[in-house]
Order: structure tokens, then C-alpha cells, then sequence
């Protein structure tokens, strides 16, 4: 979302400022929606919709303003769109309810028919936790290194910069695998760049807050 968000303003020269709402809204019409997310105007508390959900990230976009390009579509390019040109009935995912997330929260039910797209069919739909586990005594599985001895929590494309422990996980790419590690620089350093200085911004603020405490 922020991404997407961020592609918007960027797409529109928006210049990274605090500035009120309704004297934005007027420069930028086009992109109402987005301008309301920089300005925390969407109603609801803690809202995932309002920059503010993600601590400080509007200060720091004012101090640090992006000065290469963001998107949110690496997923539609390398994978939705792909997808969508190949002749197929049927399309069998891996996606569990018990996962959560914005992924399985999409979903009711092992099963969907969309008009615009194949069915999707979900097999593991229902499995929980306890029955991976049972699954992997029965058929004495043997699961990756990626899990058992280097530590990923999961595994998806190596080094999505949208991986909440992304940074994290970079430091195990570079151990095991240094050309892999050389690989998603060539394409997302930037984007690991700058969420290493929007964390470590984050970090500071919190000292800043937290010593201000201390002094009252
Ligand atoms: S790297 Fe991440 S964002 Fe890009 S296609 Fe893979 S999962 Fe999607």
C-alpha cells in the first residue's frame, strides 16, 4: 500500500511536505485518494489507509524525500501479468487461512470462480499448524535449509524487498548464497538502501522520544 501510494505521489511530482490537506487536494486532484493517505485524513483510528500507521514514516519521507523510483508492481510484472497470458482452466495455490495476512484474508473458502480469471483452487486451505506437523511425521518430510539450518522464517523470491525481515535476511543470502546476494543488489539495492535508513530513522526517533520522556 505504501508503495502504490509512493508510485502515485511520485507519478505526480508531489514535493514531500507537510502541508495541509485541502490546499493538496487542490494541486492534486487526480490523486485525492493517496493525498489523503499522506494526511492522515481517512477517519478511522490506527488506519492502514492513513500514512500514519507506519511510525514516522511521514517524517522521514519530509527529511529523505526518494530520490529513485518506487512502485508496487514488481508482483504484477514478474508474476500476475505473466500469469495472465498463459492459456490455462485452473490455477493451484498454496495459500493457507492460518497464514493470515491481506493473502488469506481474501479468501473464504478452498475454492473461487472469477469470471475474468481461471478458478482457483486451494488445497491447503484449511490446514493448520498442528497439521503441517502431523503431515511431516506421516510422510517423514525433510523440509529445506532454507528453514532448518539458515533460518528463513519463510520463503518467497530471494530477497523481496516487500519482506518485512528483509534486512535480516539478506545477511543469511550473503552467508550461504554470495551470488544470489549479488543478484537482488543488482535489482532492489536501492530499496534495501532506503528501508535500512527509514529503520534506522525509526530507531532514532524512538530515542529522541524516549529521552524526552525521561526529562518530564
Ligand atoms: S520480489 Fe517480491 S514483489 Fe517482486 S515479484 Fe517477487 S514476491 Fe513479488
Amino acid at each position: 500500500m505504501v508503495s502504490s501510494a509512493l508510485e502515485a505521489l511520485q507519478r505526480h511530482n508531489f514535493e514531500f511536505k507537510d502541508r495541509p490537506y485541502n490546499e493538496l487536494v487542490i494541486q492534486y486532484p487526480e490523486i485525492n485518494s493517496y493525498i489523503k493517505w499522506w494526511c492522515n485524513e481517512y477517519p478511522w483510528d490506527n488506519s492502514i489507509y492513513n500514512i500514519g500507521y507506519n511510525k514516522y514514516l511521514k517524517e522521514f519521507l519530509i527529511s529523505n524525500p526518494p530520490t529513485f523510483k518506487i512502485s508496487a508492481q514488481c508482483c504484477d510484472w514478474a508474476k500476475k501479468k505473466v500469469k495472465a497470458q498463459l492459456d490455462y482452466d485452473l490455477m493451484i495455490v498454496g495459500i493457507r487461512k492460518a497464514e493470515g495476512g491481506i493473502r488469506s484474508s481474501k479468501y473464504e473458502n478452498c475454492y473461487s470462480t472469477n469470471l475474468d480469471e481461471p478458478d482457483n483452487y486451494r488445497p491447503l486451505f484449511w490446514f493448520k499448524n498442528e497439521d503441517k506437523e502431523v503431515y511431516d511425521d506421516i510422510f517423514t518430510i525433510k523440509h529445506s535449509d532454507c528453514y532448518c539450518k539458515w533460518g528463513f522464517a519463510r520463503t518467497g523470491c530471494v530477497g523481496c524487498p516487500f519482506n518485512r525481515r528483509v534486512l535480516t535476511d539478506l545477511n543469511i543470502i550473503k552467508r550461504y548464497e554470495p551470488n544470489m546476494y549479488k543478484a537482488v543488489n543488482n535489482i532492489f539495492k536501492e530499496s534495501y538502501e532506503y528501508t535500512k535508513q527509514y529503520r534506522q530513522f525509526v530507531r532514532e526517533m524512538k530515542d529522541k522520544e524516549r529521552g524526552r520522556r525521561r526529562l518530564f
